[in-house]
């Protein structure tokens, strides 16, 4: 759609491609960004890749579609929300194969895997995503399958070596999928680095205002674009137009806000190490945390979300939650908004989250605001 002028020998940053991605084209009075399209039906045509009907394509995700596919460096495919994206991508494994997946992650991707497990649809093999030795043995058997990575993971902040996992899946003929919700395409580019699909909650910072759910799968491969295509199609997980619409909008400010909350969390974080109510620190951003060198080497930042340990266990974790005036008390990640949750308060959180763990997604406000407030929650915590 929008494409820069052939003379531009520079190509357009991805801070860039967010605002310029999906507009009409540049004609005399277009409107500058994609309408809301409402209809259910289109004029009948004689091409047979026409939408058609309304369930199989439409202009305003297809806008959505080309900033965030852009930005992976594939072509997207929106879905009505991460979890309907997460289980079109799990229809990838081959009836019976075997899923390698991590025994840590988001808990409803966990819970769907267990559904398929118990229905004898796929063989799931947990394991510690971080632990590459381990995921290789793991592999070793899978041939054909799947291999699940999230990383950064939600909400330990475990990193994978993304590209070596993904190489190994490829040698043995499986399909790899990794959940990039928490680093962003800004971030951190799967495809780039081997993976086969990359599915978002564009729930979470792609829309970033907490005020849409929605979900996307981006793919490099035609054959995979068509056979996740397919299982939109037939099972229905559209996005609505509207929500689509306001999703780019939130692209469209993508880099200024991951940007700004990437900053302040690792001032957040590096302050938390050093407060006494605080018994870990979890952040890729610190020279300490596990995952420093891996996610220096495959990522452009070390993202938004912190999780700290709070010393007290679960009802100091849950005091720290309820002492803040600022942060909000919710689950969900990625909006503009500071939010805070103590995981393991949901009963499907899996049990290598701690207890009293809890996830701070770190938004835009002032820094300095934010850190005030939590400090003082924590001195109270402390006291
Ligand atoms: C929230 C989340 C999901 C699920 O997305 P929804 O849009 O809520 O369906 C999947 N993966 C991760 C990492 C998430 O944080």
């Amino acid at each position: 759609m929008s494409t820069p002028p052939a003379d531009d020998a520079r190509p357009w940053a991805p801070s860039t491609r967010a605002v310029t991605a999906g507009r009409p084209a540049r004609e005399p009075d277009a409107e500058v960004g994609p309408p809301i399209s409402l209809s259910s039906t289109y004029v009948a045509s004689p091409d047979p890749e026409a939408r058609g009907y309304a369930r199989t394509g439409n202009r305003t995700w297809e806008a959505l579609e080309e900033a965030v596919g852009g930005l992976e460096g594939g072509s997207a495919l929106a879905f009505s929300s991460g979890m309907a994206a997460i289980s079109a991508a799990l229809e990838l494994a081959p009836a019976g194969g075997v899923v390698v997946a991590p025994d840590g992650a988001y808990n409803t991707t966990l819970a769907l895997l267990d559904d398929l497990a118990a229905l004898g649809r796929v063989v799931v093999r947990r394991v510690p995503l971080a632990d590459t030795a381990a995921v290789l043995a793991a592999l070793d058997g899978a041939e054909g399958g799947l291999l699940w990575v999230e990383s950064p993971s939600n909400p330990l902040l475990d990193v994978a070596e993304i590209a070596v996992l993904c190489a190994a899946a490829r040698e043995r003929g499986m399909t790899s999928v990794a959940d990039n919700t928490f680093a962003t395409p800004l971030l951190q580019r799967p495809l780039d680095l081997g993976a086969d699909v990359v599915v978002h909650s564009v729930t979470k910072h792609l829309a970033g205002h907490s005020d849409v759910v929605l979900g996307a799968a981006v793919t490099r491969d035609p054959g995979l674009h068509a056979r996740l295509q397919r299982q939109r199609t037939v099972r229905g997980g559209i996005p609505g137009p509207f929500e689509a619409w306001l999703a780019l909008r939130g692209v469209r400010t993508l880099a200024l806000r991951v940007e700004r909350a990437q900053a302040s969390a690792q001032v957040l974080a590096q302050r938390l190490l050093d407060h006494p109510a605080v018994e870990r620190v979890r952040y890729p951003g610190l020279p300490g945390d596990p995952g420093h060198a891996r996610a220096a080497a495959q990522m452009d930042g070390p993202g938004t979300i912190v999780s700290i340990e709070v010393r007290g266990g679960a009802a100091a974790a849950d005091a720290l939650v309820a002492g803040t005036r600022l942060w909000v008390p919710a689950t969900s990640l990625g909006g503009v908004e500071s939010l805070l949750e103590r995981r393991r308060r949901i009963p499907a959180e899996p049990p290598t989250v701690p207890e009293h763990l809890v996830r701070l997604s770190v938004g835009i406000e002032d820094v300095e605001d934010l850190w005030a407030d939590l400090a003082r929650a924590l001195d109270a915590v402390a006291r």
